[in-house]
């Protein structure tokens, strides 16, 4: 690997796409992916999921809900992992941060590295910091194999969503 990595195009039109989205779950946590042509530099598509999270936690024996938490349904990431080697894979992960802020927390480094000392997939993640007024910032994030770690590579203006 040579060089900082690089920000994917993300289109206006799904940038807003994952700004409703965002919008919809909120006060929960929104997740899906965007998809674009394997190797390109742009993506095409959203594919939203259906935030888990809530089904596989104990109400009162878990400090962590959908308002602080997202995670994939099984279907979801069957799905996942099968488009990785389609035409039109998925290259950003996106979810929502509804404290307004965009950054990528210990939580989500932790679940994009499953385990490992390097990520899982090839995704670039894409943060939508929401509140109840306005989509207040969001933040594209992508790995650095020379920094071992997530590094910001676009950051865009929030949305009266
Ligand atoms: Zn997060």
């Amino acid at each position: 690997m040579s060089g900082s990595p690089r920000a994917l195009t993300i289109p206006d039109a799904l940038l807003a796409a994952a700004y409703r989205h965002a919008r919809a779950t909120f006060p929960a946590e929104c997740v899906g992916w965007l998809v674009g042509p394997a190797g390109g530099d742009a993506v095409s598509a959203l594919r939203p999921c259906e935030n888990a999270y809530d089904a596989a936690a104990h109400p009162t024996a878990n400090d962590r809900s959908v308002e602080t938490a997202y995670a994939l349904s099984v279907a979801d990431c069957r799905e996942l992992d099968r488009a990785m080697s389609s035409a039109a894979p998925p290259r950003v992960l996106y979810h929502s941060h509804p404290n307004g802020r965009a950054y990528f927390s210990a939580t989500d480094r932790e679940v994009a590295l499953g385990g490992w000392d390097e990520p899982v997939y090839p995704l670039q993640q894409l943060v939508v910091g929401i509140d109840a007024a306005c989509v207040v910032e969001a933040r594209l994030f992508a790995w650095d194999a020379d920094e071992r770690e997530f590094v910001v590579v676009a950051t865009y203006a929030g949305a009266a969503a």
